[in-house]
């Protein structure tokens, strides 16, 4: 039995690819214009990311629980902030909140390599079993504190936060490469304004305002 419900999650029917043909005309429409983000999220079957629980309604534009209290962001949000990174093939990218993971593989499907960290360990040793694993090579999985970033493997061309920033966490930008991004959603009370930094040579950064979000909080210290 569970062997037969494992294999039906992990199949990628053409009902699949024809929903997420339907999630791309809608990302278009609501202003998502970048060929290469369309293209990863066009390849991915988001339903491999869900509980099977969800499978019916993973192309939907909208957010879903993982466990734990946690979400996989909206496509929207995913392609939003993708799109505002700007990725090149073999970009170093930072992600905080590894979450479900779906992220962290658009952005390997666009040829970067990607560092996720994720504070919750259970979220942490789902990626052990992730099914994509051996395909997504260029992701490399950490359990601790986005706070304090991955100075062992700075500096990165981009950094990407996944959770509702306090502030800019000042050890993110240290890690960031001179002329390197961030794209960040800073908490303003119930929401998030999305904010894109260009790092200075001198250590400053230049920032752009962008639209609202609403994300989980991002949490110091790990859990777990
Ligand atoms: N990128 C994820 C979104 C997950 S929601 C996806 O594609 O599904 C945000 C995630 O950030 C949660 O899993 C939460 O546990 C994690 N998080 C919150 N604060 C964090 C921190 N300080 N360091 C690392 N991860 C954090």
């Amino acid at each position: 039995m569970l062997c037969v419900s494992l294999m039906r999650k992990y199949e990628d029917t053409y009902r699949h690819k024809g929903l997420r043909k339907k999630l791309i005309d809608t990302l278009k429409e609501k202003g998502i214009s970048d060929a290469a983000v369309l293209e990863a999220i066009n390849s991915i079957p988001r339903h491999y990311f869900l509980d099977s629980a969800f499978d019916e309604i993973a192309y939907e534009d909208r957010a879903f629980p993982i466990g734990d209290g946690q979400t996989i962001s909206q496509p929207y949000t995913v392609a939003y902030q993708t799109q505002l990174l700007q990725v090149k093939p073999n970009d170093k990218i930072l992600e905080i909140g590894t979450g479900s993971m779906y992220q962290a593989t658009v952005l390997a499907e666009m040829g970067a390599r990607v560092y996720t960290i994720e504070r919750q360990k259970n979220l942490y040793e789902k990626t052990k079993q992730f099914v994509l694993r051996n395909k997504y090579i260029n992701i490399k999985y950490f359990y601790g504190d986005g706070f304090e970033g991955l100075p062992t493997y700075a500096p990165f061309d981009k950094v990407i936060i996944t959770a509702a920033a306090p502030f800019v966490p000042p050890k993110l930008v240290e890690q960031l490469k001179t002329g390197g991004k961030m794209v960040i959603p800073v908490d303003e009370g119930q929401h998030q304004r999305m904010l894109r930094l260009t790092k200075n040579e001198d250590g400053t950064y230049e920032e752009e305002a962008f639209e609202n979000f609403s994300f989980v909080p991002m949490l110091s210290g790990k859990n777990g």
